[in-house]
């Protein structure tokens, strides 16, 4: 089994960057249950944990596609997460909307690399989703170096998890989990070190907002997604580059199931964002970075990293 896209991206009005799917047909959950119980509080929502065909029937309603990942944190969570395969069957079977990322628990050390590799060859995965608060690692730290020069091969967006977080919210000590891990500037030396490695700093990056402006300003490689968040919510600095500097590098993601894709747009149809710069942020910034618009896995992204935008 490998994934192939069969999005058409003329017959999608949008693209959702950030979408959780956190169970798999056997029933085995991303996180431990505490962790779901403390983030349905935090984000008030019903309906926690989708099937993946589920999510792919919502944004099929939407005529929108959806990138779809889970989170691998087995050795900080001491928690085996749902399936990979599995994920990127789901996909499979519903790749005219939905398009698989993988991930894989940096902490393995060594053994991450030929996991990324399978993931990335094999299955076909067309990113990979990292959360340096769930998984407990800093991206800097150069003992995961070897594990960006291999992502980098690949030429796939990561995203990373920035910013304040649901999981453990409420809890004592946060159930252990670390913020500071989910400093957007900790990204930054990767992606200076790493210039062919396109980078997604996911959500507005509460309380860093001005220093994943100032990254995603400098670094052609860097992009933002705006999930995770109600639009109601956004800085005005963020708004404002989304109007000017960053009109190409801020992509639309709800975070869903925690947010809903009709909340997050009735909220940013709201904002104060030129006509102009709308369908970029909706759609074209993500079709071109993840290379949707042409056959072959992020031939844009690979293309990325050399031009300065
Ligand atoms: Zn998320």
């Amino acid at each position: 089994m490998r994934y192939e896209s069969a999005i058409d991206v003329t017959a999608i009005e949008a693209v959702d960057t950030h979408v959780h799917l956190e169970q798999d047909s056997a029933g085995r959950r991303a996180l431990p249950q505490l962790f779901f119980d403390a983030s349905a509080k935090y984000f008030k929502t019903d309906e926690r944990t989708p099937s993946v065909d589920r999510i792919a029937e919502l944004y099929r309603q939407h005529r929108m596609a959806a990138v779809v990942f889970t989170v691998d944190a087995r050795t900080q969570m001491k928690h085996e997460p749902n399936s990979i395969d599995d994920l990127v069957e789901g996909c499979l079977r519903n790749n005219d909307v939905l398009l698989p990322f993988g991930s894989v628990d940096p902490r393995l050390g060594s053994a991450a690399i030929p996991e990324a590799r399978r993931q990335a060859e094999d299955l076909g995965v067309r990113g990979f989703k990292f959360h340096p608060t769930v998984q407990g690692f800093d991206p800097s730290d150069e003992q995961y170096y070897p594990l960006w020069e291999t992502l980098q091969e690949f030429g796939v967006p990561l995203v990373f998890h920035t910013g304040q977080n649901g999981m453990g919210a409420g809890t004592p000590g946060g159930a252990g989990l670390k913020l500071r891990y989910s400093n957007p500037l900790l990204l930054d030396d990767v992606a200076a070190d790493f210039p062919g490695l396109p980078i997604i700093m996911a959500h507005p990056s509460v309380p860093w907002q001005d220093e994943a402006i100032s990254i995603a300003t400098h670094k052609s490689n860097v992009f933002i997604d705006l999930s995770g968040w109600s639009p109601k919510y956004f800085p005005e600095a963020l708004v404002r580059s989304a109007n000017n500097i960053l009109s190409r590098k801020l992509l639309f993601g709800t975070d869903y199931p925690l947010i809903s894709p009709n909340k997050w747009l009735n909220a940013f149809a709201a904002l104060p964002i030129k006509d102009e710069v709308r369908p970029r942020i909706l759609k074209d910034n993500a079709v071109e970075l993840l290379g949707l618009g042409q056959p072959g896995a992020g031939t844009a992204a690979r293309n990325h990293g050399a031009s300065d935008a």
